[in-house]
């Protein structure tokens, strides 16, 4: 099983009820990306990392049970100790060593509704799964509303909240003098992306947050996906171009009176299918997520 599935069906079902991964297989490796920053690929999010006089900053932090890998491939970039953690969103592929980083007294920062989420018990409308609250030390001490800037290790980032995207609490970050942003979950590299309705997102909103992520790239960038491999501005057009091409067909059928089924049979993503819809998600399954996103009022 490729190991992204494994992740985003882990935050579907909620990590305590799903089956565990065997955690002492899983390597933790460094890609490096540019300017002095690197992606950690592992169990879940890819993790950004930046390291050197001003302590160690990293996106995400994956699964606790991979923490020791996590702190064993940063020293292999420098001595520096996690200093910083920023949620890109609260999925626990994404936050899963936020508690016992806190409690050794990293400082955890995020978008307000991180915070928000991560102190909820979730329940999964369709399961009626539980995934319990996160306890008060993996709560962000710091939160965004819109952005925030940190001026680290010869480089300055920008943290921007792009709203009502893959959650309602997703930030995206841009290295102004390495060229490298990462994105998040507004951003699966190769295939259909998880749109978590139920958490305030929405299709419109990813759309919105892969522009903001091309209007701040350029052929030079490289871009860090949520999940999947490292990308550039072309990879994040192509994943924009599919999204809106399925939206605006969706959206035509919906104009036209046709119900899920209908839309469904009119295969409304069969030209990206080949290329995007061999991923978690089945063409099925993301044409109705796009339905679902067009035709139900935010919650
Ligand atoms: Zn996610």
């Amino acid at each position: 099983m490729k190991r992204w599935v494994l992740a985003v069906s882990m935050v579907l079902a909620g990590v305590a009820a799903a089956q565990e991964p065997d955690w002492s297989k899983i390597e933790v490796k460094v890609v490096p990306v540019a300017g002095g920053v690197s992606m950690l690929v592992g169990q879940g999010g890819n993790i950004g990392v930046t390291t050197g006089k001003d302590g160690t900053f990293l996106i995400d932090d994956q699964f606790a049970q991979l923490l020791p890998k996590i702190k064993a491939a940063v020293k292999t970039l420098g001595d520096q100790p996690v200093r910083f953690v920023l949620n890109t969103h609260f999925h626990g592929d994404h936050t899963g060593s936020n508690a016992p980083l806190g409690e050794s007294g990293v400082v955890i920062v995020a978008q307000d509704n991180v915070r928000k989420r991560l102190g909820l018990e979730r329940i999964n409308p369709s399961t009626k799964q539980r995934t319990p609250p996160q306890p008060p030390s993996a709560w962000p001490l710091i939160t965004l509303a819109e952005s925030v800037s940190f001026h680290l290790n010869g480089d300055d980032l920008d943290v921007l909240h792009v709203p009502s995207a893959h959650t309602d609490g997703d930030a995206i970050i841009k290295f102004r003098k390495a060229n490298v942003i990462h994105m998040g979950d507004t951003f699966f590299n190769g295939f259909y992306p998880f749109i978590d309705i139920d958490s305030g997102g929405s299709v419109d909103g990813a759309i919105a947050a892969a522009d903001r992520g091309l209007s701040l790239s350029d052929a030079g960038t490289k871009i860090i996906p949520g999940h999947g491999p490292l990308g550039t501005k072309a990879d994040l057009q192509a994943y924009r171009d599919m999204l809106a091409g399925i939206r605006d067909r969706v959206k035509a059928l919906v104009a036209q009176g046709k119900r899920l089924e209908q839309v469904l049979a009119a295969k409304p993503s069969a030209q990206w299918d080949a290329k995007w819809g061999n991923g978690f998600l089945n063409p099925d399954a993301f044409v109705s997520s796009v339905h679902r996103s067009l035709t139900e009022s935010k919650k």
